[in-house]
């Protein structure tokens, strides 16, 4: 079975960052040549405008693009033009979520779960788009319990999900036990593990903490003791990382999706490291 590569993007807030972006996308198109690039969307839909402009930057470059949607900040009527929109541009895939409360906490309460959002796509698209949904090897953080969290993930594949992307994790154990879980409950869609590269440990630690991911203490110690080594941090990052995605593929990941926070080099590197 091919091994199918995706690569995320966030909107940039400049025009540099948007020109910067553009030849990121061109270094990884060289080395890896993803199936798709996938642009997220804001906390509580704040880069709405943003999102859609790169999206659009993308197609008109005839690159295969999906864009994260999420509903936590968006009314029906809101999500509906979009969906309009992205219909109109020949966009089939989305990244289907209830995304991240903003920091004021506002939502619009209108659709408040990712389940609830893949099932109003279905209504009023019908199957026009493929829909991806997050997956929590690690659970999510605000989920009550490990079977509170499967079971909503379970709601969101009977809503009309066609594939899951993970949270990032760099306990292979707990992306083994999620997929155990879909077999024992007789899921069957893809279920892409999300690879975050491993860079800058102060950054990824203070992300880590926020959406629940684990760094494990043989990494968490050895990062740590490297310090402002930044050639070491990366060497180790990449050979840590390079591993898991290997691991991956052995045990039948259907592909893996990277975490590129815009920039080529990490994931490009760690590509090139799997034994494809
Ligand atoms: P849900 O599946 O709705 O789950 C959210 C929480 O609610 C979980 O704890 C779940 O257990 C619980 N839950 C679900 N349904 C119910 C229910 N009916 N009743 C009670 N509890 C329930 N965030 C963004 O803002 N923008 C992005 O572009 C973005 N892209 C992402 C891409 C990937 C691949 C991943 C893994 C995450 C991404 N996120 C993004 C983060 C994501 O939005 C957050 O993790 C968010 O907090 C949960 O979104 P979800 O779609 O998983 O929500």
């Amino acid at each position: 079975m091919a091994v199918k590569i995706s690569c995320e993007f966030f909107p940039p807030r400049t025009e540099a960052g948007v020109e910067k972006l553009q030849l990121v996308q061109q270094k990884l198109n060289e080395v890896m040549q993803p199936e798709y690039y996938s642009v997220t969307f804001g906390a509580g839909g704040s880069t709405r405008d943003s999102t859609l402009e790169i999206v659009k930057l993308l197609v008109k470059e005839e690159i295969n693009v999906a864009p994260h949607i999420s509903c936590v900040g968006s009314s029906k009527q809101q999500l509906n033009d979009l969906l309009i929109e992205y219909k109109n541009l020949g966009v089939t895939r989305l990244v289907t979520l209830r995304g991240d409360i903003p920091d004021t906490g506002e939502t619009t309460k209108e659709l408040s779960h990712a389940n609830e959002l893949v099932s109003f796509i279905r209504e009023t698209t019908g199957n026009h788009f493929t829909l991806e949904v997050a997956a929590y090897p690690e659970y999510h953080p605000e989920s009550t319990s490990p079977q509170s969290d499967f079971e909503c993930f379970v709601n969101k594949v009977n809503a009309g999900a066609d594939g899951a992307i993970t949270q990032y994790f760099y306990n292979i154990d707990a992306y083994d036990r999620f997929i155990d879980n879909c077999l024992r409950e007789n899921i069957s869609i893809p279920v892409t593990p999300g690879i975050m590269p491993i860079t800058n440990y102060r950054n990824l630690s203070r992300f880590s903490d926020t959406c629940g991911a684990e760094i494990p203490r043989w990494i968490r110690k050895q990062l740590e003791a490297y310090a402002d080594d930044k050639a070491s941090l990366q060497a180790f990052g990449l050979d840590v990382v390079s591993r898991l995605s290997n691991q991956l593929l052995e045990r039948g990941a259907p592909g893996l999706h990277f975490y590129t926070l815009n920039q080529a080099e990490a994931s490009n590197a760690i590509w090139k490291n799997l034994s494809l």
